[in-house]
């Protein structure tokens, strides 16, 4: 398959990279992944958005012309236009000799590349989910590409059988190691305030906004670990995760939450996404 980097279409295998880019010695570059629904895109402009803000964030310099050209061209040339897919995006710093400051007028590396997703079938799926302390860094609203945390934390879930490990920071949960987290009470909606804490997930905004369309109470308040057995519903968000309904909550081997069907505003909230993302 081909991907776009540096200005060029290229075959996956011919797309390498310099041992000195800061991508690959630091980590130092964010990333994207933005949806497209059988050919359509879903939400293009706030996920370029949110990259634009990831870039100001990290003091790296980087315009594309045409970006959306671009992102619609890999599309095309991944064979995935009528398909449900995404495109990954990452913008690195570039090569430079190594050192800890930023370099200047070094050229960023961009790479993107569209992947073909299963975006069917999430109101059917249940996930067992657990608990583990954030041991991220403390500027989670910038998409790095630095996902070390991230990525020893869903394999820790994945080992123990569980598809997300939700984290928690002074005892208040936050987000998933790739997921934005929202709980039901007393027919409100509760999820952690955007800030450095959590990543801004796209989709965690677009079922806030589902939300006060359908009129349901939306309260950006994190919830803590001794509210969680209280909750009545729980469900995940993400770009690739849509809106998934989490069956039970582990902590260490002990179940601190148990649901095993969606409850009315899930299942709402999950056929509205369907409506909008489908047009069906
Ligand atoms: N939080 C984290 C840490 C993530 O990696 C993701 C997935 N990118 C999300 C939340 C969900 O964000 P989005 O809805 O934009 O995919």
């Amino acid at each position: 398959s081909e991907v776009y980097m540096n200005g060029k279409w290229l075959p996956a295998a011919e797309a390498t990279v310099s041992v000195f880019d800061r991508g690959f010695m630091f980590g130092d570059g964010i990333y994207e992944v933005t949806p497209f629904y059988g050919g359509k895109p879903f939400l293009l402009q706030e996920h370029l958005d949110r990259m634009s803000y990831c870039l100001k964030e990290i003091d790296l310099e980087f315009e594309k012309k045409d970006l959306k050209k671009l992102i619609f061209e890999a599309v095309d040339r991944a064979g995935l236009a009528q398909n449900d897919c995404a495109v990954y995006l990452q913008v690195t710093r570039g090569k430079a000799p190594r050192t800890h400051h930023f370099p200047q007028q070094v050229e960023p590396t961009f790479l993107m590349y569209a992947f073909a997703v299963q975006l069917e079938g999430f109101e059917d799926r249940k996930l067992t989910i657990k608990l583990s302390p954030d041991i991220r860094w403390q500027r989670c609203d910038i998409k790095s590409i630095s996902l070390m945390a991230n990525t020893m934390l869903n394999s820790e879930a994945i080992q123990k059988g569980h598809f997300e490990n939700v984290l928690f920071r002074n005892n208040r949960i936050t987000e998933g190691s790739h997921s934005s987290i929202f709980f039901i009470k007393d027919q409100k909606v509760y999820t952690h305030p955007e800030g450095p804490e959590i990543l801004s997930g796209i989709t965690r905004r677009f079922v806030i906004e589902l939300c006060t369309e359908l009129e349901i109470e939306v309260i950006e308040e994190a919830v803590s670990l001794e509210e969680l057995s209280a909750m009545e519903g729980i469900f995940l968000t993400g770009t690739t995760t849509q809106i998934l309904h989490v069956t039970s909550v582990f902590q260490n081997d002990r179940e601190l939450y148990n649901s095993s069907e969606a409850g009315a505003i899930t299942k709402k909230l999950q056929e509205a996404f369907r409506k909008k993302t489908r047009g069906l």
